[in-house]
């Protein structure tokens, strides 16, 4: 068993989690709504630490990140377990399971930076559940990497207090953060969360080092209101920068969202013209074939520098960071060396 961090006891004895805002109180024996923080004989332990569901050879496209060193391949793995509760959680298999029925294997993090170097990926990715409720063991996992020149990429819901983003994202290289619709009543209603301390943690982000994408999984008749697309895009570009990278990505029906179609190709195009409208440079679609929606243009003088094609990379003109047509720099991280054109596909290495 693992002891937590970020947790007080309270004067009627039980223990209150401090990760997250959600706040729990646990009486001796009780888990957290995320089901891997407990309180047992009067201490939090992490039960997720070290245990992964599996593992999956990603490109960091599939993040998704776009600016970050892109072309490249990530380790990705996460634990069963979710501190949000989404109606329509695309890794609910994973999110919602328990520990004891995901058959998890223990891994330290010597053992994961092992198999990121056998399979030949330069950086870990902390996704597929929220790595907030297991940040114990991303930062550990972190500083492992970190020791052994590897790269940490961070995949959130930002739904994270305070002090506990300072020391999660000290240890992060970059992060998406899902931002899950741009009204309380849908956080409150279909993710059981909240927006405010979401939009806390992107502001506080866009002041630091930590590279950062953001996501709006689009729901046909939920979040997909043109106004609330385009108030998302305004608030991103003045409380982040108009070079934050905004991704408009496609839902599928899953977990208790069944009743819904998935997204028109259409909504996702028309929220990016509005955000690019908006002011915001790099606005792209994801979860669909579209082009033109996941080109990375340059900001300066739109030569189209990064084509692709879902997670492919199909053209790669950017040199030194940056246009090779008028120089500017394309905001982000990128390689030195030329990138290969790359398939997008994932490898499986024992998803369980
Ligand atoms: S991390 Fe888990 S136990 Fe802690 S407050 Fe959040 S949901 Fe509750």
């Amino acid at each position: 068993m693992h002891v937590a961090r970020y947790w007080t006891t309270e004067p009627d004895g039980r223990i209150r989690c401090t990760l997250c805002p959600r706040d729990c109180h646990l009486a001796v024996g009780q888990a957290g709504f995320c089901f891997v923080r407990q309180n047992l004989g009067g201490q939090l332990v992490s039960l997720a630490y070290g245990r992964s569901t599996g593992f999956a050879v990603d490109p960091i496209e599939k993040k998704p990140l776009n600016h970050f060193f892109p072309g490249t391949q990530v380790l990705s793995f996460g634990t069963a377990g979710c501190n949000l509760g989404c109606r329509f959680c695309q890794n609910w298999d994973i999110s919602k399971s328990r520990l004891v029925d995901r058959a998890s294997l223990a891994y330290s993090p010597r053992q994961v930076v092992d198999l990121a170097v056998e399979a030949g990926c330069p950086a870990l990715a902390f996704t597929y559940n929220d790595p907030v409720i297991w940040a114990e063991w991303a930062i550990d996992l972190a500083k492992e990497a970190h020791e052994r020149g590897l790269r940490t990429v961070f995949v959130t819901a930002g739904f994270v207090t305070e002090r506990a983003r300072e020391e999660i994202f000290a240890h992060m290289d970059a992060v998406n953060v899902d931002l899950k619709a741009f009204t309380e009543d849908f956080y409150r209603k279909v993710t059981l969360s909240h927006m405010a301390p979401v939009l806390e943690t992107l502001s506080w982000l866009a002041k630091t080092k930590v590279w950062t994408e953001v996501t709006n999984l689009m729901i046909p008749g939920l979040n997909d209101d043109p106004a609330e697309s385009r108030a998302l895009a305004e608030w991103i570009g003045d409380h982040m920068g108009p070079d934050v990278p905004l991704h408009f990505t496609a839902f599928h029906p899953d977990f208790k969202m069944m009743d819904r179609p998935p997204t028109p190709p259409e909504t996702l195009s028309r929220a990016r013209a509005m955000a690019r409208e908006a002011g915001l440079h790099h606005v792209y679609t994801g979860n669909v074939h579209d082009r033109a929606g996941q080109t990375t243009s340059c900001a300066a003088c739109d030569a189209p520098l990064i084509e692709r094609d879902w997670h492919a990379i199909r053209s790669y003109r950017v040199r030194d960071g940056a246009c090779p047509s008028c120089g500017a720099r394309l905001a982000g991280r990128f390689a030195a060396a030329p990138v290969p054109l790359t398939s997008g596909r994932r490898t499986l290495l024992g998803l369980v």
